[in-house]
């Protein structure tokens, strides 16, 4: 078929209320109500497999920022929200995931649409985390409890200690997981009983604002209690970061962006927390078993395009495995089918944009400079618009190569090959890098498994798999990787103030 014809084929076969989401014209949730952003200021929102406009947003400006984080804070401070049982609050968040859930292949489509993901990976991976994370802290909400510690004071005193909820939360996320951002955010702050204001990420805010719309049409939530805007990092994000109406900012995204959050967070020092960039290394051993290893380690390297903070960037491997690992996972990845996300067929989608596109490529092109070969992939698909990529791998490259070193963020991975070192050695390697947020190690060596787990410093630490996430397993970066954990009940530490309450008696 025609690329054309085949492009609009795919449009076509949204979901209706998809169709007339998109014809409408997606709206900010302030106040409880659906808006537009107060200055008319539009963004372009492009399917990245075509670069054509599907359609158009609003941009928050700081006005409209500033209306969000005033209806945030009287939602917080006067509000019935802050009345609330814990048990009606977990009620309200476990809604967000059955809102979710039923509405599951709409939210498929949009992120494909949005983000370029294959849709078989929206269907089995995004929203079903997405609402079993709304699910799994839904019932922490009632499960948030002070302690009794016992002072050693000279007079006789009861004390005992409250878990508040901090405040007014802003929220800047990323456009790699759009839905599943959103839900790592929402879920542990309104489950600690904040308000607050969620910024959808420029480049794809089609699924946040979905379901800001099903929030009014679907749930009851107290006006203030979630706002949800989209808008430029500047000129929307900078303004949330900076708000001194704000109590707390919890952001994803890079590390350069991280800290410019962290300066604009001084003002009333807020709290802060970050889920930043990684570069995790991928290590196999020579006892691994390679039937698993293969698939495993192309899975790491190139789910969702590699467009994740914890792809398997590094792929270490020893010399005795390194080529029949190289070669299976050259040609697995050679065989991923690359296409529009909206092809149930398409294993792999386009890059987000084209200027992640053009990032993307020009490491490619450094690697090629510092003598790095390009054992698959390099190029993008003939024939086509879109913001295409195929899979890729360097070998021949050395820890200076500036591939090795900063964060891709694109599915271009860099394999070198170790000899016979010590743990300790491996594991120096595997850390020598700013960044700390996941790595995975393959063996059949359960005492090796532990040992590097404990040697390698990063937050997650896969044994014979990569990318598993769950609601319950915490999530964050040691080093240059964050501040923090999302998911499991740490994620609700984010949210919560202690407050130690003494009377003499
Ligand atoms: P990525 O590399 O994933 O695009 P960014 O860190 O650039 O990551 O963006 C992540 C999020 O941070 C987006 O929602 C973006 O709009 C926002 N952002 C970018 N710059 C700023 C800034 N200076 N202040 C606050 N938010 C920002």
């Amino acid at each position: 078929m025609d690329k054309k014809v085949e492009d609009e084929t795919l449009e076509a076969s949204l979901a209706p209320a998809i169709k007339t989401y998109l014809q409408n014209g997606p709206k900010f949730l302030i106040d409880g109500e659906l808006v537009t952003a107060k200055a008319g200021g539009m963004i372009d929102v492009r399917n990245p497999a075509t670069a054509q406009v599907v359609t158009k947003v609003p941009e928050a400006r700081s006005e409209d920022i500033d209306a969000a984080v005033k209806s945030a804070r009287k939602a917080f401070d006067e509000g019935p929200w802050s009345r609330m049982t814990a048990a009606e609050r977990g009620k309200l968040v476990y809604k967000l995931g059955e809102i979710i859930e039923r509405h599951a292949e709409e939210f498929a489509q949009l992120e494909s649409l949005d983000n370029g993901k294959p849709i078989s990976e929206a269907r089995a991976a995004d929203i079903p985390v997405s609402y079993n994370t709304f699910y799994y802290m839904a019932g922490w909400a009632t499960k948030i409890a002070g302690s009794t510690p016992s002072p050693s004071v000279p007079i006789d005193v009861h004390s005992y200690t409250l878990r508040e909820p901090v405040g007014v939360v802003g929220q800047i996320i990323p456009w790699n997981f759009p839905l599943m951002m959103a839900a790592w955010k929402l879920a542990p702050a309104l489950t600690a009983g904040c308000t607050v204001v969620l910024k959808a990420a420029e480049d794809t805010p089609l699924s946040a604002l979905r379901l800001a719309e099903l929030i009014v049409e679907e749930a009851d939530f107290p006006p203030g209690v979630i706002n949800i805007v989209t808008g430029y990092g500047e000129g929307a994000g900078a303004p949330l970061a900076e708000h001194p109406l704000v109590d707390k900012v919890a952001f994803t995204g890079s590390t350069e962006v991280g800290k410019l959050i962290v300066k604009a967070a001084t003002g009333n020092l807020k709290r802060v927390t970050l889920e930043l960039g990684g570069k995790a290394p991928t290590i196999v051993f020579p006892d691994a078993d390679l039937d698993r290893a293969i698939p495993g380690v192309t899975l790491g390297s190139f789910f969702a395009q590699g467009q994740v903070c914890v792809a398997a960037t590094r792929i270490y491997a020893h010399k005795s495995v390194f080529d029949k690992l190289m070669d299976g996972v050259s040609e697995a990845a050679a065989n991923i089918k690359v296409g529009p996300g909206l092809d149930p067929t398409s294993q792999m989608g386009p890059l987000v944009s084209a200027d992640q596109l053009q990032r993307v490529s020009g490491y490619v092109d450094a690697g090629r400079e510092e003598g790095a070969n390009v054992l698959v992939g390099g190029e993008g698909l003939q024939d086509s618009d879109g913001y295409f990529l195929k899979p890729t791998i360097l070998t021949n490259a050395n820890s200076d190569m500036r591939v090795v070193r900063e964060e891709i963020f694109g599915p271009v991975v860099v394999a070198q090959a170790f000899g016979d070192a010590e743990l300790d050695q491996l594991a120096a390697e595997a850390n020598n890098t700013e960044y700390g947020l996941a790595a995975s190690v393959w063996t059949q060596n359960a005492s090796v498994a532990h040992k590097m787990a404990k040697r390698i410093k990063a937050g997650t630490i896969w044994l014979n798999c990569h990318h598993v996430f769950d609601p319950s397993l915490p999530f964050g970066g040691y080093k240059q990787s964050g501040w923090g954990r999302e998911n499991g009940p740490d994620a609700l530490e984010n949210y919560l103030e202690t407050k130690a309450v003494t009377m003499a008696l």
